[in-house]
């Protein structure tokens, strides 16, 4: 029996083996050869994973075709539009968690500043009882709350976006997980000091649910009646969303989906060295351990000169690999030739990609993928001890049998 045992545990473990993912990234790099598998990426001779390469809306790859652009967008969104939505500046009040954390205290506040864009013709449609999703826009490098505002055109592009019904009016909602000077308790983030910044996208995750967004929803009119009670959140999750450009795309990661993937189903990573920030986690173990929370939609931009491309590109065939997303259904990963880290060209056009993609499916508090690794792996280990104790019994019984009928 306690041989039997053996063997059982040592089959158990080889398939472990076999079928938990494999989290080494791979190599982004062009294999020589020219076609690659529509949904899996992986290159038909070699199995190297290959992003989609679109020219003129197609694929060089594949059979799939796409709206979205890979270029700059039109200087025609990005001009003024004289049905112009407003921004405000709001000063708000959140504890401070990463100075709480790095000097060891609690209950440390700080105050930051966020500022909000309102689209055009907002106040008639509050007024009138009208409810906005909202979009949670994340600065790059350690920037403050007006670098979108000051580097791209972000607020013509939405009002232009809007004014032509290429999506529904939104509020836009941009605060930073980065600190003021002298609010970081006297560990400012330097070069020297970089572990601070893995703080800084980890614990927004905390400032945003508890400050940041009931701050914003309840002072706007959103789908959230009560933005201080997470089950109403966790109920209005599908008309939220959070993008960021840079580190801003990896606090999307991190603090988004990561920590609070029950109160967001949408999410925009857009030139992120995802390989460089030290709190990120498999995607497939996140989804594993959501209790059913899935990804609307997770739109992936990065440009073929910039910096982030090669620390961004591997963790996204990882995730299409291991299942967790489902490339072109829940999930895309737009390579825009040229382009480098420039929030101004590339991250604008990431911007414009992904806001038509928000806001769409809405399966609120639904799991979008199917099983998990996790779940596949559970199912087979019970099938095979399943069997195996009926293989046991069944022999046993006929060795007794045999046993018996030698008597
Ligand atoms: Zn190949
Ligand atoms: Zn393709
Ligand atoms: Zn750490």
């Amino acid at each position: 029996m306690v041989k039997r045992l053996g063997s059982v545990i040592l089959v158990l473990v080889m398939i472990f083996a076999i079928f938990v993912p494999v989290q080494a990234a791979v190599s982004p790099e062009d294999c020589p050869h020219e076609k690659h598998d529509e949904h899996t990426l992986l290159c038909n001779e070699c199995g190297t994973p290959i992003a989609h390469d679109y020219v003129d809306g197609k694929c060089t790859h594949c059979a799939s075709k796409t709206n979205f652009i890979v270029t700059e967008v039109d200087p025609k969104r990005t001009a003024e539009n004289e049905k112009a939505g407003t921004v405000v500046s709001h000063d708000y009040d959140t504890r401070a968690y990463v100075t709480e954390e790095k000097l060891g205290l609690t209950d440390v506040f700080t105050q930051k500043r966020m500022n909000v864009y309102l689209p055009y013709g907002y106040e008639e449609g509050a007024a009138a009882g009208k409810q906005y999703n909202v979009l949670y826009l994340l600065p790059g490098g350690m920037a403050n709350e007006d670098f979108w505002l000051d580097k791209t055109a972000v607020k013509n592009l939405l009002d232009n976006m809007i004014a032509e019904g290429l999506i529904e009016p939104i509020i836009v909602a941009m605060p930073t997980y980065a600190y003021r000077e002298g609010q970081f308790g006297g560990h400012e983030v330097t070069i020297d000091n970089p572990g601070d910044i893995d703080l800084l996208l980890d614990l927004f995750a905390l400032e945003l649910r508890e400050y940041v967004i009931p701050f914003v929803e309840s002072k706007y009119s959103t789908y959230a009646d009560n933005a201080n009670d997470i089950a109403n959140l966790q109920a209005t999750r599908s008309h939220r969303a959070m993008a960021g450009f840079s580190a801003g795309g990896g606090c999307t990661y991190i603090s988004g989906l990561q920590n609070n993937l029950d109160i967001f189903s949408y999410f925009g990573i857009f030139s992120s060295s995802m390989g460089r920030y030290n709190h990120v986690l498999p995607l497939a173990d996140i989804l594993s351990d959501s209790e059913g929370y899935g990804i609307d939609y997770m739109y992936n931009g990065n440009g073929t000169k910039d910096s982030s491309y090669e620390y961004h590109l591997p963790y996204y065939f990882d995730w299409v690999a291991t299942g967790a997303i489902d490339d072109n259904v829940n999930a895309c990963l737009v390579v825009k030739p040229e382009m480098d880290h420039n929030i101004g060209t590339s991250g604008i056009a990431d911007l414009y990609n992904a806001l038509p993609m928000f806001f769409v499916t809405g399966k609120a508090g639904a799991r979008s993928n199917g099983l998990s690794t996790r779940d596949i792996i559970i199912i087979i280990a019970v099938v095979v001890v399943i069997l195996a104790i009926a293989v046991f019994t069944l022999k046993h019984l006929s060795d007794k049998k045999k046993r018996k009928d030698q008597v």
